[in-house]
């Protein structure tokens, strides 16, 4: 990379975010590595500078529900590193921080509060449109940037309360998004894992077998591809970590985990739209 990138990645003091920290520090980008344990992210920041050297990483304590946090970590990264170029929404709440076991024995009606739902739209959702609101416009101003959001499996979508349908709205949310920034130099994709993935977002209660479930290492080249000038000009695609392989070159790569964002084939049904054609309506540029 002939200048070096910055990027910053919420939740980054463990699991997946640690994963992507780790792979985009080693493909040269300079990493702002927030999370809302602040502790957590200074070590995985330590430990990118020592393996590439002091400045390579820094750490701030950082919640993404608060958009007055958001700001000071945008404002920090670029304080410390003259631009903030890159940014992975990963900060992510799941259903076993309420219940040990709710990822195998589903939430109910009852059990999903307003309360509940608010919290998990505050992290999973605002979160990243905070972030967004944040670190976008300098990237639009310099004429280069990424926005990687980290959503969940279809399936999960339509399964889990409330952890589900508010990542459905990140998912389309970003559809969205890459529209609206399509010719500015910035792009917004989705990478998700592509499955239950072995981190503490899981816990034991659930019942799910570690030895079957995703590494979180697997986010790791995708993440660093996307983050790279190889990937300019690519926007409004999902990424399914799982199906990368590591042996193709990265754009063959790409193709075959790739996919665009969201539901395309259900917004080929614009018929009833006022002046559309079938399979020419809305959002089917990307
Ligand atoms: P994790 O629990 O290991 O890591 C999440 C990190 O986010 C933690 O370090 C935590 O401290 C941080 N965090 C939590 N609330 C925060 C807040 N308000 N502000 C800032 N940081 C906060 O989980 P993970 O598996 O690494 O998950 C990362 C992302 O991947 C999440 O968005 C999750 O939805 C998504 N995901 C996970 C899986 C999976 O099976 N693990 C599958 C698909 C998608």
């Amino acid at each position: 990379m002939s200048e070096q990138k910055v990027a910053l990645i919420t939740g980054g003091g463990g699991g997946i975010g640690a994963a992507m920290a780790r792979a985009v520090a080693a493909r040269g980008v300079r990493i702002a590595v927030t999370d809302i344990d602040g502790a957590a992210a200074g070590r995985v920041a330590a430990e990118i500078n020592e393996r590439h050297g002091a400045g390579s990483a820094v750490a701030f304590p950082h919640d993404v529900s608060v958009e007055a946090d958001c700001t000071r970590a945008v404002a920090e990264t670029i304080a410390a590193f003259g631009s903030l170029d890159i940014l992975f929404n990963n900060a992510g709440i799941s259903v076993s921080t309420f219940r040990p076991d709710a990822e195998t024995n589903l939430p109910s009606i009852a059990e999903v509060t307003p309360e509940l739902m608010t919290r998990f739209f505050s992290i999973n959702y605002m979160g990243a449109v905070h972030m967004i609101r944040a670190a976008v416009p300098a990237m639009v101003e310099s004429g280069w940037g990424r926005v990687v959001n980290n959503t969940t499996s279809f399936i999960t979508m339509l399964r889990v309360l409330p952890y589900g349908p508010l990542k459905a709205a990140l998912e389309a949310s970003s559809a969205v998004w890459a529209q609206e920034l399509d010719g500015t130099g910035v792009t917004v994709n989705v990478l998700v894992p592509g499955g239950p993935t072995d981190t503490a977002f899981i816990s034991d209660g659930a019942g799910i077998p570690r030895a079957k479930m995703l590494k979180p290492e697997v986010m790791g080249p995708p993440a660093a591809w996307l983050a790279s000038p190889e990937s300019d000009g690519i926007t409004g695609k999902r990424y399914i970590a799982g199906f990368w392989d590591t042996a193709l070159p990265e754009l063959d790569a790409a193709k075959e985990a790739g996919a665009p964002i969201g539901w395309p084939d259900l917004a080929t049904a614009t018929r009833l739209w006022p002046g559309q054609e079938p399979g020419k309506g809305p959002g089917m540029g990307l």
